[in-house]
């Protein structure tokens, strides 16, 4: 595998500069020296993009479809291969990697379908004679920004639909795991696909990043990160009038209900807050308990965050890998100090781990006696740290969920039809869940949240189609034939 951070036009680029990438489980394992584009790289690859969309289009559903199977399948195929990739380059278990690597290509092999159900409508003309038709065409270039906590699957699941409906990509996927990229964009590339089709453009955000969100050339942007970024990624957008769909923050609600199943609701809410290390946007990071169970809840949810193996991201035994980079290391410490001085009580970790390797290691912390107004309750902090709050009735536990920027996932676990439902109706997210995780969701159905967590049109499942398409309404008079 050549280990470089430029794919454009066709080819691998060695590239001018370039950034080592090393293990967070043990920093004296080097993954790779990637090469960062420079604004020449990034010109090219937008013009070759430009060239390729007309033939892909062209090309048809049947060849989309086939090239879109052939690379889920072969993701899937090598899902213990790149999935102990990741594990080794963001930190994740290699079980969760494989997963991770396997769904990714459960998206490829879903769309690959989804090009060929590209069907559109036909309706009568209030003018005789006239007949409407209304399709679906591509947008054109699009480009994808995405984040390091899912480094297959995120922009799996943006590259999937773009393909699928007819459009050309330039992705800038996050620095931090170049070894993910470059290993999804060999298994795109060497498809039979027009060259340029699918352009990998590394380097940083602030750099590579906004020149390609700032460009006139791009017809579309799916970003999936920061909110701080996606702020400015959005004013950028607006000036070019440039179609925008983002995934931020999230500082998603788990609601622990009176009536839960308690060893079921400490099962779903110990791994939604700590699995991926707690780096998900999925992550359970308030859970809103019912007082008459709080103790009891709070009591096994510290003895399960306490027995969770925090270790080398190789290692079989590992539940909990490194946090991805000593920035973020150093972020979550300070978040467990703001915890503190706000007033809340650390009932367990929150602090730097030794481990065989030198590597960013934590352990996993719940804080108990939170109030909604803190700051670890309003910010993401994408870290393996919960904070519990105590609620006396449904009614309270509903509004303090509710009362966020964010909107991405939310949970209750009840064994009331009755909670279950009206929280369904009333949760405001856009994705609920009942007697389940807050993380987990399925890949051929709409994925996204309110507020401040998105922007735009949903992603995945038939819903992608609202953002990676444009519609285009034609009237025919066909005339007399006669
Ligand atoms: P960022 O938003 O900084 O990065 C996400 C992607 O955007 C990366 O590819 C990054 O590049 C790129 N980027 C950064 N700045 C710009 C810019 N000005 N223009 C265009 N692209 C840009 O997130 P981080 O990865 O730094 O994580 C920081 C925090 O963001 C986390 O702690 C977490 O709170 C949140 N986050 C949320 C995610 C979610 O799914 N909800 C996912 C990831 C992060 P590069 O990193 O290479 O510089």
């Amino acid at each position: 595998m050549q280990q470089t951070g430029i794919h454009i036009a066709g080819r691998w680029d060695a590239g001018a500069t370039h950034i080592e990438n090393r293990s967070p489980s043990d920093v004296s394992d080097l993954i790779g020296n990637y090469a960062q584009a420079s604004s020449e790289h990034l010109e090219e690859a937008l013009d070759s993009a430009r060239k390729a969309q007309n033939i892909w289009w062209a090309a048809g559903v049947q060849k989309r479809h086939d090239v879109l199977m052939a690379i889920g399948t072969e993701l899937m195929n090598r899902s213990a291969e790149i999935g102990e990739l990741i594990a080794r380059e963001e930190g994740k278990p290699v079980a969760e990697g494989k997963g991770e690597v396997y769904r990714a290509g459960q998206f490829f092999t879903w769309f690959a379908a989804e090009a060929l159900r590209n069907q559109g409508d036909l309706a009568e003309s209030v003018r005789s004679g006239v007949e409407v038709d209304v399709r679906r065409e591509p947008v054109g270039v699009v480009a994808i920004v995405s984040p390091w906590n899912f480094p297959v699957a995120t922009p799996a699941w943006k590259i999937a639909p773009a393909l699928a409906f007819g459009n050309a990509v330039v992705w800038k996927p996050a620095n931090l795991t170049l070894a993910s990229a470059v290993a999804l964009t060999d298994i795109i590339t060497h498809q039979d696909i027009p060259a340029g089709l699918f352009n990998l453009v590394s380097g940083p955000g602030r750099d590579v990043g906004q020149r390609l969100i700032e460009s006139h050339r791009v017809d579309a942007i799916s970003f999936t990160g920061s909110v701080s970024v996606g702020r400015g990624i959005a004013a950028a957008a607006i000036g070019n009038m440039t179609r925008l769909q983002m995934e931020m923050g999230s500082k998603n609600p788990l609601l622990v209900m009176d009536d839960a199943d308690l060893d079921l609701a400490v099962s779903c809410a110990a791994g939604a807050a700590f699995g991926g290390t707690g780096q998900k946007c999925t992550a359970a990071s308030r859970l809103i308990v019912h007082e008459s169970i709080h103790d009891a809840f709070v009591e096994r949810l510290v003895e399960a965050a306490e027995a969770l193996t925090v270790g080398h991201a190789l290692d079989a035994d590992t539940q909990l890998g490194p946090v991805v980079s000593d920035a973020q290391l150093q972020q979550n410490l300070a978040y467990i100090e703001t915890g503190k001085a706000e007033g809340a009580s650390l009932l367990c970790g929150g602090e730097r781990l030794e481990r065989a390797s030198d590597g960013y290691y934590m352990s996993p912390a719940v804080f108990s006696g939170t109030r909604n107004d803190m700051r670890i309750n309003r910010e993401e902090m994408f870290a393996p740290i919960t904070c519990v709050m105590k609620a006396g009735s449904y009614e309270e536990a509903l509004s303090l969920a509710n009362d966020s920027e964010f909107g991405l996932t939310a949970g209750i676990m009840t064994q009331s039809l009755a909670r279950a439902s009206h929280f369904r109706a009333n949760a405001r997210a856009g994705c609920v869940m009942v007697n389940l995780p807050t993380a987990g969701t399925d890949y051929h159905v709409p994925f996204g949240g309110r507020g401040a967590s998105s922007y735009g049109p949903r992603e995945q499942g038939s819903y992608a189609a609202e953002f990676y398409t444009v519609v285009k309404t034609a009237y025919v008079a066909a005339g007399d034939p006669l």
